[in-house]
């Protein structure tokens, strides 16, 4: 069960959803609900003994009909994978999944806000480690959707273009690029390695994207998390977010995926603190340029044609 209620103070909507505290936490391989139902196995949520992407409905639900939807998305059978280790044709059809999932939920009159995302690691707080992502169709337009509406009104028309342009006038803190997209640490990040990935032609959504379009969407997305592992050599935590325009049918907006990865070293971690949680002011020490650097060099590291196709191993 879910409820929402609207936070004065603040102006904005906090969910409940109840009933989460008892879900699945963190099980081995022989309990993991994401796993094929193996022939003589246990069920699990997915009653096939082999299968390449799913998608149903969260038991644990945020938001449900007639007030929006959550959905898992399990993007292989394979426990111990990674979406940064998926063969480039499955993470090409994530993206035609993502798609469907974005226009059907969309249409839907309750709908107006459709949220792509993963979160990866036990420091963003994945309760099952099998690679998955989850879809939240909220009810309503999200603050952070707000925010980025009203950033096309202060720079007069789409924000992601005109950053965009910025930072490949700029060249410094693009990470990796190819036809059609562009992957970059933004000019004031506020993660130590937050990296956006930016369609180079205007696309308000997956849906106006063109084929070869998705690919190169889904290449991108692996290169960078592919650089992820490699920065420090372990499986990089992150928060993984694909923004889109709203589905409440009258707003703007750009494709374009974010991620923010907690970790600022190999072991240390980025905390909301007393001015980030107080203040709302985030306080950072790496230059995002320096990030850039670093990411650039990890991910033409593994980039390199002797080293194609391996992926890190997990
Ligand atoms: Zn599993
Ligand atoms: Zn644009
Ligand atoms: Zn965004």
């Amino acid at each position: 069960m879910s409820l929402r209620r609207f936070n004065e103070l603040r102006g904005e909507e906090v969910a409940y959803a109840v009933d989460r505290q008892d879900r699945t936490f963190l099980p081995a391989q022989e309990h993991c609900p994401l796993d094929p139902t193996r022939p003589g196995g246990p069920a699990t949520e997915i009653p096939f003994p082999a299968f390449e992407i799913v998608v149903f409905d969260n038991l644990f639900p945020s938001f449900e009909a007639p007030q929006g939807a959550a959905e898992v998305v399990v993007y292989t059978d394979d426990h111990h994978g990674s979406f940064a280790g998926l063969e480039p044709a499955r993470a090409q059809a994530l993206m035609w999944v993502w798609r469907q999932r974005y226009e059907e939920l969309g249409a839907r009159p309750d709908v107006e806000y459709v949220l792509i995302f993963e979160n990866r690691g036990v420091e963003v707080g994945t309760t099952l480690h099998h690679p998955h992502g989850q879809i939240y169709a909220f009810p309503l337009v999200p603050p952070v959707a707000g925010l980025e509406l009203a950033a096309d009104a202060r720079l007069g028309g789409c924000a992601p273009c005109a950053l965009l342009a910025r930072e490949l006038a700029d060249g410094e803190r693009v990470i990796h690029s190819n036809a059609d997209v562009v992957a970059y640490v933004p000019f004031a990040a506020r993660w130590p390695y937050e990296t956006h990935v930016v369609m180079r032609e205007h696309r308000a959504s997956l849906a106006e994207c063109a084929a070869e379009e998705l690919a190169s969407l889904a290449e991108a997305l692996q290169a960078v998390t592919r650089g992820f592992d490699r920065l420090f050599e372990r499986p990089f935590p992150y928060v993984m977010v694909v923004h889109q325009a709203p589905t409440d049918g009258a707003r703007a907006g750009h494709l374009h995926v974010e991620f923010y990865p907690p970790l600022r070293t190999a072991t240390k971690l980025k905390y909301l603190a007393g001015c980030e949680q107080g203040a709302g002011t985030f306080i950072m020490d790496v230059l995002p340029e320096d990030s850039a650097v670093a990411l650039r060099e990890a991910i033409a590291f593994d980039s390199q044609p002797s080293r194609a196709g391996h992926g890190v191993a997990l």
